[in-house]
């Protein structure tokens, strides 16, 4: 199991194993692992990097592991030579099995099943609280439709269709928005003044964080050693700081080189606040017209010890503006090169790879990791039933929420 101690980046000082935040500043907290060296126990899927999860115990039949293997066509389209692709998704014969097709899968579970651990005394009546554009809130309905947790989802309107399980639908409210992403985080916060609502923390919960690290882990496990670069498409950027972190560990680790790759992060412009912010523009910050809204997020954690910003100066990290056209031609060069369907997202990604490769960024025979952070919906679709999470209320106005929370 994974015996921790959290410290805050910012000045090292120990704090409460559940804290969200640090009592002196705005840095975000990073577990301390005891175990120095990697080492996989037994279990299924990511509940094998247990000694570097800040969890107890696990949940048997969730948490789905993300797969790495080397690209032979985009590879090959690219002119590299060893590109590896950590797909996030559903493609079963390549071993990939993340129920909601999302890399939000491996967040879910650990952050679950710590939720779980923290309030085991007084199971059923704390119910964690998400606000999302969609790929979050489904994986964690997904987890706590499995364990029969109760949960509160804030999503907006436009991404109900997004939102479904493939178990029966367990103790989860779904507040439907009328509104945007930022308005459902607005409403979230404020449902988070009720009693018995319990924040999720985002970025700054270390479940999310170490469960999106497992890429890396076991990125480098396959390659056996930490590869060069690595490709993401970003919203808050958890995951490209989640990449970071990781790697440090195997760096200290030892047995797979010394080096941090170097983060290569990519959001979709206009809509990309990490983007003008790393190229010190003022960003944009509205929500609507996205090539994919799963990326947008209005207060990304950039400037925090320990954030973005802090991950890209260590790994001498950049961040890619993708414009739709590119997100749409590196998804199709993608789907048609390695035969599966991805999302909007990860397209981004490949759009920014394919610029790096123009731009001499990354040479052709270094160790690139690019992940692929949702896809093979189609294979899920086509694989089981799919069950349509129904609002249970609609509302544009935060007290229309707070009163239906309140006479339940
Ligand atoms: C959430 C999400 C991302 C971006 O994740 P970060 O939290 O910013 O690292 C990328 N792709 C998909 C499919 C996502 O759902």
């Amino acid at each position: 199991m994974g015996e921790y101690v959290v410290r805050c980046v910012s000045d090292g000082s120990v704090q409460p194993p559940y804290s969200l935040g640090c009592p002196k500043d705005n840095s975000l907290l990073r577990a301390e692992y005891k175990a120095r060296r990697l080492e996989t126990a037994s279990l299924s899927g990511i509940w094998r990097f247990q000694s570097w999860l800040p969890v107890q115990g696990i949940i048997a039949g969730a948490g789905a592991a993300p797969v790495t293997y080397k690209s032979q066509g985009l590879g090959r389209e690219l002119g590299l030579e060893n590109l590896f692709i950590s797909f996030n998704g559903y493609w079963p014969e390549r071993g990939a099995r993340m129920p909601t097709g999302s890399f939000k899968d491996l967040e879910a579970a650990p952050t679950m099943q710590r939720h779980r651990e923290q309030f085991s005394d007084q199971a059923g009546r704390r119910s964690l609280v998400v606000a999302s554009a969609g790929n979050t809130a489904r994986a964690f309905a997904q987890v706590a439709s499995q364990i029969g947790l109760p949960l509160l989802l804030f999503v907006p309107q436009k991404a109900l269709e997004r939102m479904w399980t493939t178990v029966p639908p367990g103790a989860v409210t779904l507040v439907a928005v009328d509104g945007d992403y930022c308005d459902a985080i607005d409403m979230a916060e404020k449902a988070l003044t009720l009693p018995g609502f319990v924040p999720e923390g985002g970025a700054r919960n270390i479940a999310r964080r170490d469960g999106m690290g497992t890429v890396m882990l076991d990125a480098t496990l396959h390659i056996k050693r930490i590869p060069e670069h690595y490709f993401q498409a970003v919203g808050s950027g958890t995951g490209g700081i989640a990449a970071w972190e990781a790697a440090m560990r195997l760096k200290e680790d030892g047995r797979f080189g010394s080096n941090l790759p170097r983060l290569q992060l990519a959001q979709n412009i206009p809509n990309a606040p990490l983007y003008f912010a790393w190229k010190c523009q003022e960003p944009e910050a509205c929500c609507s017209n996205m090539f994919d809204d799963v990326l947008f997020n209005r207060r990304p954690p950039f400037a925090v010890p320990g954030g973005v910003r802090d991950a890209l100066q260590a790994t001498l990290g950049e961040v890619y503006g993708i414009t739709d056209d590119e997100a749409l031609e590196g998804k199709r060069l993608f789907e048609e090169s390695e035969e599966i369907d991805i999302l909007n997202a990860p397209g981004v990604a490949v759009a920014a790879l394919q610029q790096a490769v123009k731009n001499g960024s990354v040479l052709s025979d270094e160790i690139i990791l690019l992940n692929i952070t949702g896809g093979g919906l189609a294979r899920i679709r086509e694989d089981g039933t799919l069950y349509r999470l129904v609002p249970d209320i609609t509302v544009s106005r935060w007290e229309d929420a707070v009163q239906f929370l309140e006479s339940r």
